[in-house]
């Protein structure tokens, strides 16, 4: 919806709105936020509302640390949980520079950045359906989460046995009171494990939807004594959470994905958009698997994606395309987890899908069987590679990816990379608990 300034003054005294929450994204993926008084609200509308850069992860050093929170009035909502001294809205910012040109650190202008390159390519929209997946964990009396699981349940289980059912069904009526539109809900395959899935939107709005979607996740979850974790694996043994992302490119003339008597009624466009996911697919995992433990569920046997292949059939590739056509005609990428900045992942996704259409790439043929039961020569020979095992390969791998790196362009892609090989830094000299039940007694 599309807000003027004075609807939003209008709203504010008839909703008796208390206070303004200003969002934005920083590049690990975290909403942060400025709250302020109503009475700031003509100074927020005026785009006048400063704040200290410098305090934000991998934005800028002390000394050019003013910055700008810019509203985008069609972000505006109201909480639906008010706190008791009134209500809380939100608006999403985008970052300025003092000198008025958009911060490029801000993940945010950058997505709308390579978003205009596509424009100029000759696209109108990139839409993008996500199916985030996450656990509910019990809390303990000190309000601290724990480990243990809120029900026995699995894929769509209904109750006794789906206890966070009630939960879920909260989650999905207040997102529907926020104006999401969701398509689906299920319990998962794992126990305590759910998703959600919301109507695909165009690629700046659908990565503000799962920025509020998680903070709605969790915030619902509190309230039923529960803690809601986007963690992508945090138990092992069973499956992890992925988010995987369906994604169609639109021209003037509908779906570019679409092409009634191409092969599999797909287009020339959809063909080389996949390849370039494809021919990018190992770069593109620094991005959408960004931390250590996201490596930890892209492992054999547990639905995730290790290897780098599509098919139109059967679900264990990297790329899948959905059996619907038309205007749904679409890509899903199933590598992607919640742990991605949401901002990044669809950038890279899409200047991913450009190189390839650019270059006219052709993917691979489909691989219709199940590749975990092949062995690596009949791999080889479907021209099948794996995926970074690391959070340390995948970085080398975004390194060597001279797209990608234009995905994030100048500012994001050395903070990135910064922030990223400290992670790995630290979490490589921590000795674990199961190299101690292997090694101590045995050597
Ligand atoms: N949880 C699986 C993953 O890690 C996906 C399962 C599914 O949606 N079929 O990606
Ligand atoms: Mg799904
Ligand atoms: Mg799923
Ligand atoms: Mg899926």
């Amino acid at each position: 919806k599309n807000y003027t300034k004075d609807e939003i003054r209008q709203i504010v005294k008839e909703e008796n709105v208390k206070f303004l929450r200003l969002m934005f994204t920083d590049i690990g993926g975290i909403i942060k936020n400025v709250e302020v008084p109503i009475d700031q609200l003509e100074k927020v509308l005026s785009n006048k509302m400063m704040f200290d850069g410098s305090s934000i992860e991998g934005f800028v050093r002390i000394e050019e640390s003013d910055m700008y929170l810019q509203p985008e009035l069609d972000t505006w909502m109201i909480f639906p949980w008010g706190s008791e001294h009134g209500k809380v809205a939100r608006l999403i910012c985008r970052i300025y520079n003092t000198d008025g040109t958009p911060f490029m650190g801000d993940p945010r202008n950058n997505l709308i950045r390579v978003m205009d390159e596509m424009k100029a390519a000759g696209f109108t929209q990139f839409n993008i359906g996500p199916e985030p997946e996450f656990f509910l964990f019990k809390l303990d009396e000190k309000g601290q989460p724990t480990l243990h699981l809120n029900d026995k349940g699995s894929y769509f289980d209904f109750a006794p046995v789906d206890l966070g059912e009630n939960c879920r069904r909260d989650i999905v009526l207040e997102l529907e009171n926020m104006g999401f539109e969701v398509e689906a809900s299920h319990h998962e395959v794992a126990p305590g494990q759910h998703e959600i899935d919301f109507k695909y939107a165009d690629a700046l709005e659908a990565a503000d939807n799962i920025q509020t979607f998680k903070l709605v996740v969790k915030t619902v979850a509190r309230k039923h004594g529960l803690h809601a974790t986007f963690m992508p694996k945090p138990l092992d043994g069973i499956n992890g959470s992925g988010m995987h992302m369906n994604m169609s490119l639109f021209h003037e003339d509908g779906n570019a994905f679409y092409d009634e008597n191409g092969e599999m009624q797909l287009s020339d466009t959809a063909y080389h958009f996949m390849a370039g996911l494809l021919n990018h697919a190992r770069g593109l995992t620094a991005i959408a698997n960004p931390t250590v433990n996201s490596f930890k569920r892209l492992v054999p046997g547990f639905e995730a994606p290790v290897y780098v292949a599509w098919s139109g059939k059967n679900r264990s590739p990297l790329v899948r395309v959905p059996a619907s056509r038309g205007l749904s005609t679409r890509l899903e990428l199933r590598s992607v987890d919640p742990t991605a900045n949401p901002y990044l992942i669809v950038a890279a996704m899409l200047e991913a899908g450009l190189d390839g259409i650019r270059n006219q790439a052709t993917p691979a043929p489909a691989v219709d069987r199940n590749i975990y039961r092949m062995d690596d020569d009949e791999r080889e020979a479907n021209q099948i590679t794996d995926l970074p095992s690391t959070l340390h390969n995948a970085l080398k791998a975004l390194e060597a990816d001279e797209v990608l790196r234009t995905s994030l362009g100048n500012h994001l892609y050395p903070s990135f990379m910064e922030s990223k090989r400290l992670e790995w830094a630290s979490y490589r000299q921590v000795v674990s608990q199961w190299e101690r039940d292997q090694y101590l007694e045995q050597y």
